[in-house]
């Protein structure tokens, strides 16, 4: 078994990337790892101008720093009449708390805030995701995945995480956070991405696999 590390320390994320690689890999070759199992990683500061920068970013240091493959998604919310944001600073749009933490309420708030005003058919915006793997060598792949909707005029919903309460899919008259695990995990950026991903995953498995039957 090869070690991947899960190299995030979002636990909706975590979750969900549990969730798609345990129902949706069915290769065994990966032994899923949580970054807290390694005290010595290091805090990867996200300060890439894209989500696919931040991504790669976080997968490689974190593989370099403990030696094992690595795993790493960064992803956030673009609104289209605050001119994308709050993009890349989706996770500290309101600032971070007196402990240095995101704070998804106090970030939700400043959205409404911010579009105070807006008409719903004005509140385009869609979630997107890059998921990253990198190998202890420095090898990167990605993969992305988006998913388009509005900002509602009140959260609604108690399910996912960050700002899924205000994320309205008018194909199914519900926010994200009032979908079930599954469904969210059907259509989100995250799964659009993993779904590429995971074939990704398979030609390294096959690469790995060559080389360990020829090596
Ligand atoms: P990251 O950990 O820097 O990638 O931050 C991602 C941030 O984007 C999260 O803290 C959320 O605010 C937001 N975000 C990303 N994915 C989702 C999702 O699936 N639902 C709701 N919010 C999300």
């Amino acid at each position: 078994m090869l070690k991947l590390v899960l190299a995030s320390r979002n636990k909706g994320k975590i979750t969900e990337l549990r969730w798609y690689l345990a129902n949706m890999c069915p290769h065994t070759i990966w032994e899923l790892s949580p970054l807290s199992a390694y005290p010595e990683a290091p805090e990867v500061e996200e300060d890439g101008e894209t989500f696919r920068d931040n991504a790669v970013k976080k997968a490689t240091v974190v593989a370099k720093a403990v030696g094992e493959w690595a795993l790493a998604d960064d992803s956030g919310l673009e609104v289209d009449a605050l001119g994308g944001a709050p993009g890349v600073y989706s996770a500290r749009y309101a600032g971070l708390n007196h402990l240095g933490e995101r704070d998804d309420q106090k970030n939700n708030e400043k959205l409404l805030t911010e579009l105070v005003g807006v008409p719903l058919s004005r509140r385009t915006a869609r979630f997107k995701s890059v998921i990253a793997l990198a190998s202890p060598e420095g090898k990167v792949w990605t993969a992305e995945g988006s998913c388009e909707g509005y900002i509602s005029l009140e959260p609604r919903g108690e399910r996912g995480f960050g700002y899924d309460p205000l994320f309205y899919l008018p194909e199914y008259g519900l926010t994200m956070a009032e979908l079930t695990e599954e469904e969210k995990n059907r259509i989100s950026h995250r799964a659009r991405a993993m779904e590429q991903f995971l074939r990704i995953l398979t030609e390294v498995e096959r690469e790995i696999n060559s080389k360990t039957n020829t090596g």
